[in-house]
């Protein structure tokens, strides 16, 4: 890393975090948290790193370097963990295997429709998800699936540590339990796919273990009969703003400085080299490198530098729903419902549901019958759910990358910009990991060899 200017980066990292509404009753506030960014980051601030983009993913990044003594500015258009990272279904699936499989494509196309099945695609003129779709089919053989698990499965006991490394070493509170999740499902044929899908985890080193009815019913009293079941015992839950929001503070304890409201259009580059970062407002943001995190958004600022970032917004969403007689059932478990692909994670006093697979573009239209798909679900499988209505019912846009894995590593052209996006379902799981990638990309030659599949280079360009 280059000079830095020690005294911009102090001052600006005045920024205060608050923990607002803890113990309070009231739904809406409960999980905010209070970011005060009144400081400004003007034309003459430098950084070493700027990171463009303040969802699990950024953060994670600020917070490693930070960590590592990295005068680091985190710039959020946004609020922080504003987007998908706010409000998905908290579970740290680790090991889990990418979207693409051989069948998948066949499966979308039944399932296209299916109004009660997980994945929609609005039907509308948009090549570019054509042409992402087609792709993302030629990745759907048994040999991508094996060499996207050889990345994946590692890279899935590294955050396992890491989660249990951070919350326990920042103390945040978000929640958090290392008690496994299950698969659950209704039918033999999905018992049969659920027991696949173990099998293919097993072989990279977890330990599944394949549950009968009987057990299942006994696991879980609230739960409908079903076929059966898989229990991951490595898997975890949290809440994910929480620990988003907890990441973000001890980033800032560590020197981060963190923006919220501010917006990245482009990064300065000269002599195949980037300087920094323009804003929206026309300021400049100095830096020796930059960290582009920005989900499903503005892939057009790498576009722009020549890298073509093969990622397409899958929107999903959420309902949940209060622990009452009239509500939830007070879970034992957290649960995928197999066949529906709709998660169960109980947080505090709700039970979150989350899932279906929408691409519609970007945007966060709320899609009634998208919602309805979840309900239906859960009021299958949990017969005593209620009709309380949700206290919150929510949309977020995963990004979703081609080939199933994330993309992270230095733009081939501008190697001093480095990319951490494409996460798909797994962004809460593998960001912390991620964050620590990036740290290598950014004070090192970079991570070991395995997660340097994880380039954007893998795509040419
Ligand atoms: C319903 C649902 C359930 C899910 N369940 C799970 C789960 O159980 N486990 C799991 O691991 N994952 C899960 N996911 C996926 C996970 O939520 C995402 O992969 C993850 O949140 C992506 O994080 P991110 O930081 O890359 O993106 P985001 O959270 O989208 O953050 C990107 C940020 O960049 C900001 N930004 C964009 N452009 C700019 C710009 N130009 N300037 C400044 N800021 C900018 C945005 O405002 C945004 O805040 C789920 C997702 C959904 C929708």
């Amino acid at each position: 890393m280059g000079e830095r200017d020690v005294d911009a980066a102090t001052a600006v990292s005045a920024l205060r975090l608050r923990y607002a509404g803890e113990g309070d009753s009231d739904a809406g506030d409960r999980r905010e948290h209070d970011v005060d960014a009144a400081m400004a980051v003007n034309a003459t601030s430098t950084f070493g790193v700027v990171v463009v983009g303040g969802g699990v993913v950024g953060v994670s990044v600020a917070y490693a370097l930070a960590r590592e003594g990295v005068e680091v500015v985190l710039l959020e258009r946004g609020r922080l963990a504003g987007e998908a990272s706010f409000g998905n279904a908290g579970t740290v699936s680790a090991g889990h295997p990418p979207l693409n499989k051989p069948g998948r494509v066949a499966q979308g196309v039944r399932q296209l429709s299916d109004p009660t099945s997980p994945l929609y695609v609005k039907p509308r003129w948009d090549p570019e998800l054509w042409r992402w779709l087609t792709r993302f089919a030629t990745y759907c053989t048994d040999a991508h699936v094996k060499s996207a698990m050889e990345v994946l499965a590692p890279m899935g006991m590294d955050s396992l540590r890491a989660f249990e490394d951070l919350v326990g070493r920042e103390g945040i509170d978000c929640g958090y339990h290392a008690d496994g999740y299950y698969a659950v499902c209704e039918t033999g044929d999905g018992l049969a796919d659920a027991v696949d899908e173990a099998e293919l985890i097993r072989r990279f080193g977890y330990k599944p273990e394949v549950l009968d009815a009987r057990a299942m019913g006994e696991v879980e009293p609230a739960l409908a009969p079903v076929a059966g079941g898989v229990f991951y015992p490595e898997a975890a839950t949290l809440c994910p703003y929480d620990f988003t929001v907890g990441l973000a503070e001890a980033a800032a304890r560590h020197g981060a400085v963190l923006r919220e409201g501010v917006e990245v259009t482009d990064v300065l580059v000269g002599g195949g080299a980037a300087s920094g970062v323009r804003l929206s407002d026309g300021d400049e943001v100095g830096a020796d490198a930059v960290v582009l995190a920005t989900g499903p958004f503005s892939l057009a600022i790498a576009d722009r530098l020549g890298a073509a970032i093969p990622v397409q917004p899958g929107k999903g969403y959420h309902r949940d729903i209060p622990i009452s007689e009239a509500g939830a059932s007070d879970l034992r478990i957290a649960c995928v419902l197999h066949e529906a692909s709709v998660f169960c994670t109980p947080m505090s006093d709700f039970v979150r549901f989350a899932g279906t697979m929408e691409f519609s573009g970007l945007n966060h239209e709320m899609r009634p019958d998208r919602l309805a798909q979840i309900a239906r679900a859960a009021g299958r499988f949990f017969p005593a759910l209620g009709s309380a209505p949700p206290i919150s019912e929510w949309c977020g846009l995963r990004p979703v990358s081609v080939d199933g894995l994330p993309i992270v590593g230095p733009l081939p052209h501008v190697p001093n910009v480095v990319v951490a996006t494409g996460h798909g379902m797994l962004g809460l799981t593998l960001g912390p990991v991620s964050g620590d990638i990036v740290a290598d990309w950014v004070l090192r030659d970079g991570p070991v060899e395995l997660y340097r599949r994880l380039g954007p280079d893998r795509f040419g360009g």
